[in-house]
């Protein structure tokens, strides 16, 4: 087959329906563009838009990222999720300004090399940003190869991934390679979607197999399942007298790296334990909010919240440089979206009985 009669019509739908006014393709750099990958990874376009555009407020560009701190940068990722991303990001930024002097590099084996960045994403930056001649292979991609060649087997499997990359290599042409690169994610984002394709419309039709074969719904096959496991734990809201609740900060690696969380217990005896020690506080019934469930990639977590108010002023927190009295609105770090709904709730109880 020849590679024109794939890119050609694709080329031409693309300069008719292709996505064009997203904020980080009016005048790409490779730092908007790498932003927007990194934040399109797990994510759709429309939650992206906001967090993008206050990020780029804040750090617009590869200095200012690198030169601000861990909690800054995760409270500009706040409710995004996958954090390690924004971790990533600023590392990489620093690897930047110490190993490229603040360019952003340009061979695909340098970008690479950089935290957070994969084959498919630095190939994206290169190409969207700076018109080299690279494949890619994201999600979407990985949807419209695999239908187009019927491609069987899970992609997260290196024998399917080898295929798929072999095909998106051979398809990607020398010239256009920016707007063929987001003409194939356009593609998949918008017509040859997970759960409804829209053949009849797609520009590569005449070749696709799954579409000729009549089940396009069929691949790529989807990972195999695996049941998640359920874990429970307890969350402590501890109220200080003037109603601020105790944070403590997690450790900068695993669940909710660097994130500001509320102190956490696997048992009740546990918890009343801490604040034993702690506080010199013994709480035998503390108030239990009702439980709800937080899914993460790997496992379903069932979180009690524990509402503890302290009455004395004398009930103070050992100074330690990861744990705070959180207060109503204060500047911090990056909240995972789960705390920051308890904390809205705990604050607005508050409100609502001062009020009354
Ligand atoms: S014809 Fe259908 S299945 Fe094939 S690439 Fe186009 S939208 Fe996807």
């Amino acid at each position: 087959m020849k590679k024109t009669a794939f890119s050609q019509p694709l080329l031409s739908w693309f300069d008719q329906h292709g996505r064009k006014h997203l904020p980080w393709q009016q005048t790409p750099n490779s730092y908007q563009v790498w932003v927007s990958e990194i934040m399109l990874q797990q994510t759709q376009v429309k939650t992206v838009l906001a967090y993008y555009t206050r990020f780029m407020q804040r750090f617009p560009n590869i200095e200012s990222l690198a030169s601000a701190s861990e909690d800054e940068v995760l409270s500009y990722w706040s409710g995004l999720g996958y954090y390690a991303r924004g971790r990533n990001l600023r590392k990489a930024a620093i690897r930047v300004m110490q190993e490229f002097d603040g360019t952003f590099p340009q061979q695909l084996d340098d970008v690479m090399a950089l935290p957070g960045i994969g084959r498919s994403t630095a190939g994206a930056i290169l190409s969207l940003a700076c018109h080299q001649h690279h494949a890619i292979l994201d999600g979407n991609v990985k949807r419209v190869l695999a239908r187009y060649f019927a491609i069987s087997g899970w992609a997260g499997k290196k024998a399917v991934l080898d295929q798929l990359w072999q095909k998106a290599e051979e398809l990607t042409p020398k010239k256009c390679v920016a707007n063929y690169n987001q003409a194939m994610m356009d593609l998949g984002a918008t017509l040859c979607t997970r759960r409804q394709p829209e053949c009849p419309r797609c520009p590569v039709q005449k070749g696709c197999l799954a579409h000729q074969q009549g089940n396009p719904q069929d691949y790529p096959n989807p990972k195999p399942k695996k049941i998640k496991p359920e874990r429970t734990t307890y969350m402590l809201l501890l109220q200080n007298h003037q109603g601020d609740i105790l944070l403590e900060k997690r450790a900068s690696t695993g669940l909710w790296g660097g994130l500001w969380s509320l102190p956490q217990f696997d048992t009740l005896l546990e918890h009343q334990n801490w604040l034993q020690s702690q506080f010199g506080l013994f709480i035998p019934q503390p108030q239990q909010w009702p439980s709800f469930r937080h899914t993460f990639s790997h496992f379903h977590l069932h979180i009690t919240p524990l509402h503890v108010v302290l009455n004395s002023p004398n009930n103070v927190v050992m100074d330690a440089d990861n744990r705070v009295w959180y207060n109503n609105g204060q500047q911090l770090g990056g909240l995972a979206a789960p705390i920051s709904r308890l904390l809205a709730d705990v604050f607005e109880q508050t409100v609502q009985e001062d009020e009354s």
